[in-house]
């Protein structure tokens, strides 16, 4: 099984701190296919990517912007995002960085 784990697991309000996986992905992991866990790796690692994150300059993505319906950043605790000058998502580094709404 493919996993992004890097043995640093810890749940930051929602997401992983060690290889930011939504609680939700960590989940679901083991009842997702193979390309499904590489499509969230890639997605996480910034290799799929929708936009720049404009708080780093790193690949981000965002399931809305690619068409879904569902994103991540629905399934972790809401951050306060007031301090941050950008109308864009950031990527999941930086949004798990933010303190809670
Ligand atoms: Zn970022």
């Amino acid at each position: 099984m493919k996993t992004p784990c890097i043995g640093m697991c810890k749940n930051n309000d929602g997401i992983c701190s060690g290889c930011h996986r939504t609680m939700n992905e960590l989940q679901i992991w083991r009842k997702i296919d193979d390309t499904q866990q590489q499509a969230t790796i890639d997605q996480i690692q910034g290799k799929q990517s929708t936009h720049t994150c404009e708080q780093c300059g790193k690949p981000a993505y965002c399931d809305i912007s690619a068409g879904k319906s569902h994103c991540w950043c629905f399934d972790i605790e809401q951050r306060d995002t007031s301090s941050i000058q950008t109308d864009g998502c950031l990527c999941r580094q930086c949004l798990s960085k933010l303190p809670l709404k």
